[in-house]
């Protein structure tokens, strides 16, 4: 990148490891840093650290916290038997703004791909077989694992891979519905969706 100084490149060079920042997006992140006053730039310094600093991953279910074991896994109020497993700790946010779900979570950091490299050795996944045993679980006998992953390629390899793993342990694994979106119209969905809606069709 011979047209920006080095210190402005390296810049660019560092908002492109950023997910979905490609080249253009990095050089407009980096100008607009270098057009805010110092201070500013501060505060997010400040704040990039503090969360390096101060967020660590619950030990028992993966989740980012700042205290450790996180919100969810020390609350007395949770349901303690069942366990919802998600591919990213936002995920977990969508569930909870549901307010119908008082279980558990279990955060896997990403899901099974072939493509990328990525292996079940690389999702935090270990941890959760513990969990099953009523005595890691304040004597709660675990009854069913949600596996929330998303309806992709790799969330459902994801999920058929736990579920293999857990069907033979005894516990009930379940699979979030999938199908028509709230709101939409049969003419606009695609057919792998429509043949979910299909199958996880249910009585009324
Ligand atoms: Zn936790």
């Amino acid at each position: 990148m011979l047209e920006y100084s080095e210190p402005v490149a390296k810049l660019i060079d560092e908002f492109k490891r950023l997910p979905s920042v490609g080249h253009k997006s990095a050089q407009r992140l980096a100008f607009y840093i270098l057009r805010r006053p110092k201070e500013e730039v501060e505060k997010l310094v400040e704040a990039l650290l503090e969360v390096k600093e101060k967020i660590v991953f619950c030990s028992v279910c993966n989740n980012m916290t700042d205290a450790d074991p996180c919100m969810y896994c020390s609350s007395p109020t949770r349901d303690r038997s069942m366990i919802c497993v998600l591919e990213e700790p936002y995920n977990l946010v969508a569930v909870e703004k549901t307010r119908s779900y008082k279980g558990l979570y279990h955060i896997l950091h990403g899901s099974l791909s072939p493509i990328r490299g990525v292996g079940p050795d690389e999702l935090m996944l270990a941890n959760l077989l513990p969990r099953l045993m009523p005595n890691n679980n304040e004597g709660v006998e675990v009854k069913e694992i949600i596996v929330a992953t998303n309806p992709t390629t790799e969330g459902e390899a994801t999920a058929n891979y736990i579920a293999r793993l857990l069907k033979p342990l005894g516990v009930r694994v379940t699979r979030i519905a999938m199908g028509m979106p709230v709101g939409s119209d049969l003419e606009f969905v695609d057919e792998v969706t429509m043949d979910k809606a299909m199958a996880n069709r249910h009585e009324i």
